[in-house]
């Protein structure tokens, strides 16, 4: 088959300048590919999707695809992509990739065949740059809000989301949001401690509430890209442009706003911007590491108004929900052979959170994959030595309360309760005690996990176990176990 178009590969193995744009014939086989998509799809999933891409170029093992947003293009990417290639496949008669790049006048081109410029590569899309996002926008007539809004990984999704105990009101307040049209809880305010899910989550809500209306504008960015582009538009005398970006969306995502602590101009702004967003009935969600009253650094007024929504967190996994993360993620990575009693291993070891798990599993199975071998205990104790060695000194406050009951035979919730008998009140003088020893959690925080105990009964538990432990050699003996069990 003859070449269709031209296409200089200069640029990083990318399509780079495209010369010769939507030749006749291409543009023909465009619209047979994209009429049997309709007929599949349906004319809503081809007036949100389909209409707006164009063909940009084909040669004999690839086409390239322009979609005009980012947004899009991971969008299409993600859900249409494999019939798309095999219409195209049948469209030319042999095997075909089919490469979706960010080209906000694709659909245009392929209407009508003159002007040609050079699109931008999706993977430079959104790289830093001395000019403002929404200043680039401008230039290159993608919007505004796109130019602005951070890459949202398809990975995270609501259907990849393990639910279990520590996350479940974040993952309900979440998908209610998501899924009504009117604003529900303003902000929704999501946190939790690293690696536990805050930020897939908030890309989950992104790909829902744009799925199920695409003309919704939602703009996602962390709380430092906010910064950095308060800060250009100060630079470059243009807060009023900066202003409208964000006044003009339907629903605002900012993602670790515990960044903005201590920054006052930028608070100030971010505070402005949420204001009018709310006073507009436009939906704002939030995400940190700890709950609006704990942000530090942060103007009362500002924390107090962000705690006006809906506030969830997220705490520490436990080991069921860690188990089911475990497989699900090795579901995911398909041709992987591991161990039951393997990933149990992991669940019990890896507890800091849930990005060191799947780093843990990738690390084992890459290992085995090099090795050719099937993943087995001995294998993990051996690659994640060190890990593992890291995971055993940080121990969370949950777990020990979890061991201690099970070691004094007492219900949990009695050893959280404000019952004074003896046999809970050691117990949970002992929990305490060893929260303060093998935790780096300050007393009020211990207190606070403790049923919102306050730190003064923390420190007088410590001293009485201190004590005790001089004198009671049968008391030091449990202190001595339970902290060899929970690796103290
Ligand atoms: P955070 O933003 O809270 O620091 P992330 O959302 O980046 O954490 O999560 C870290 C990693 O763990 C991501 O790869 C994410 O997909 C994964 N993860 C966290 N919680 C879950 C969960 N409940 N189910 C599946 N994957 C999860
Ligand atoms: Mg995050």
């Amino acid at each position: 088959m003859d070449k269709l178009t031209m296409q200089d590969e200069s640029q990083q193995g990318r399509v780079g300048a495209l010369q010769s744009q939507a030749d006749p014939k291409l543009v023909e086989q465009w619209h047979a590919v994209v009429a049997r998509m309709r007929k599949e799809f349906g004319d809503s999933v081809y007036n949100s999707w389909l209409k707006p891409l164009g063909v940009l170029s084909a040669d004999e093992k690839r086409v390239v695809v322009g979609a005009p947003t980012r947004f899009m293009s991971d969008w299409v990417q993600k859900n249409y992509i494999d019939r798309l290639s095999d219409f195209w496949q049948a469209e030319l008669g042999h095997p075909v990739v089919v490469e979706l790049m960010v080209n906000p006048l694709a659909a245009d081109k392929t209407a009508d065949a003159a002007g040609a410029t050079a699109p931008e590569p999706q993977s430079k899309a959104g790289q830093a740059s001395a000019t403002p996002a929404y200043q680039q926008a401008a230039r290159s007539e993608q919007s505004a809000t796109d130019a602005l809004c951070a890459p949202i990984d398809p990975r995270y999704t609501f259907d990849s989301f393990v639910v279990g105990k520590s996350n479940e009101l974040a993952h309900a307040a979440a998908r209610r949001v998501a899924s009504s049209e009117g604003v529900q809880f303003n902000p929704l305010f999501l946190y939790g401690g690293v690696g536990l899910g805050k930020t897939h989550l908030m890309h989950a809500l992104a790909w829902e509430i744009r799925s199920r209306n695409p003309n919704r504008n939602v703009l996602y960015l962390s709380a430092e890209k906010f910064m950095y582009e308060f800060v250009r538009a100060l630079r470059f005398k243009d807060t009023m442009a900066f202003k409208e970006q964000f006044r003009s969306v339907d629903v605002l995502m900012v993602d670790d706003v515990q960044f903005i602590a201590n920054k006052d101009a930028t608070q100030e702004e971010f505070f402005h911007t949420f204001n009018a967003l709310v006073d507009h009935n436009r939906q704002v969600i939030i995400s940190a590491d700890r709950s609006p009253s704990d942000l530090e650094g942060i103007e009362e007024r500002i924390r107090s108004r962000l705690g006006w929504g809906l506030v969830a967190d997220i705490h520490a996994t436990d080991y069921e929900l860690r188990l089911g993360i475990l497989q699900s993620k090795l579901e995911q990575m398909q041709g992987v052979e591991v161990h039951d009693d393997v990933l149990e291993f992991l669940a019990k070891r890896i507890t800091s959170n849930v990005r060191e798990l799947e780093g843990a599993l990738n690390r084992v199975s890459a290992h085995a994959s090099l090795m050719g071998k099937p993943v087995t205990l001995d294998v993990t104790r051996e690659v994640l030595q060190d890990l593992i060695r890291a995971n055993d000194r940080r121990v969370t406050i949950d777990e020990i309360q979890r061991s201690v009951a099970d070691y004094f035979n007492v219900r949990l919730a009695d050893l959280l309760s404000a019952r004074r008998a003896r046999a809970v009140a050691r117990p949970r003088q002992v929990a305490m005690y060893l929260s303060k020893q093998l935790t780096a959690r300050s007393l009020p925080e211990i207190g606070r996990k403790f049923g919102g105990r306050d730190h003064t009964t923390v420190m007088h538990a410590v001293k009485r176990i201190d004590e005790l432990r001089e004198l009671d050699a049968s008391l030091d003996d449990d202190l001595q176990h339970l902290s060899r069990v929970l690796g103290g």
